[in-house]
């Protein structure tokens, strides 16, 4: 190991309870200037149509990860082996001024794509895709999208209003930040608009897996065939945790019954493997509706679990 890479606080040194309230007890740094991959937090939950509270899932998930090691034991992942990875903490928005907020994000993830970093980002609502998407294309032209949603979140307007957390997937498309053929959406379920909401998406060309598709079986075989749709090209990885049951995380703003497992999670980002991850999120963490915390510790581990499978991990097998 490259004794100059950031290591997370071990918990042998420092009780897994103390120590920074950075994501993983990493060091931070305050922008992304030499890392390969950074943790940036964005406290948004003013694009929320229901229950409101995303702006503290940053600041949740940084301590609910506090248990988590730096070794995956399934995959052998070793990520801090081989990348240089810190905490740059949340991005300053406006919270009085959604527009602006989206404005200043963009801002943000520009200077990070052009320091070379792959941003893991704690969300928030999922608002702050659109302007993370917009800085992407600057740099990588239009990317894959893998989306993991109980929600396409491709409504025209909410409430009159273009930007707002149920919107960013049909700005994104009418802007040309993503690559229509693609895209895949997995997990979508629950009462609609209309009963054509899902068919927008499979117009613009997006493979959209509903999550009565997933019930019962391993999303392994998905993932291959994911892994084949995408190809070499760059992909973004929006993980929405209401894609998850509520029964597995609770701590969301707009819950729906019958959704994904927590193992369901784990073959989804693993399938990921061997994608050209340029950034990856996990939005809409509550932590007003997660009494246990369990919603704020799945997300730190998916985090993780994202980390694990950016290019340039090693894996100690
Ligand atoms: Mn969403
Ligand atoms: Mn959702």
């Amino acid at each position: 190991m490259d004794d100059r890479l950031n290591q997370p606080l071990g918990g042998n040194q420092m009780p897994r309870f103390g120590g920074p309230a950075t994501m993983m007890r990493l060091p931070s740094q305050p922008g992304a200037d030499g890392l390969d991959a950074c943790f940036v937090g964005v406290p948004l939950d003013t694009g929320t149509s229901n229950r409101p509270g995303a702006r503290f899932g940053p600041r949740a998930i940084r301590a609910e990860s506090c248990l988590i090691r730096p070794y995956n034991m399934a995959t052998r992942a070793a990520p801090f082996d081989s990348l240089q990875v810190a905490d740059i903490g949340d991005v300053a928005i406006n919270t009085f001024h959604l527009p602006k907020s989206v404005d200043i994000i963009e801002a943000a993830y520009d200077r990070i794509v052009a320091s070379g970093a792959r941003p893991l980002t704690m969300g928030g609502d999922h608002t702050i895709v659109l302007p993370i998407l917009r800085a992407m294309r600057k740099r990588h032209g239009p990317v894959g999208l893998v989306h993991v949603d109980a929600h396409a979140d491709i409504n025209d307007t909410m409430f009159g209003e273009k930007i707002a957390h149920g919107t960013p997937f049909r700005r994104a498309v009418e802007e040309g930040l993503l690559e229509g053929r693609r895209v895949v959406q997995i997990g979508l379920r629950g009462s609609g608009y209309t009963a054509e909401d899902f068919d927008w998406p499979r117009a613009q060309g997006f493979r959209v897996v509903q999550a009565e598709e997933c019930w019962h079986r391993s999303l392994a075989p998905l993932m291959a065939e994911v892994r084949e749709q995408l190809g070499r090209g760059p992909v973004y990885l929006s993980f929405d945790i209401d894609g998850l049951d509520p029964s597995v995380a609770p701590g969301t703003g707009t819950p729906e019954i019958g959704g994904l497992t927590g193992i369901q999670a784990l073959e989804i980002i693993r399938g990921c493997r061997g994608l050209d991850l340029v950034g990856c999120d996990l939005v809409e963490v509550a932590p007003a509706y997660d009494h246990s915390g369990n919603t704020a510790l799945t997300a730190a581990n998916l985090l993780f679990e994202m980390l694990c499978v950016l290019p340039g991990v090693v894996y100690r097998n």
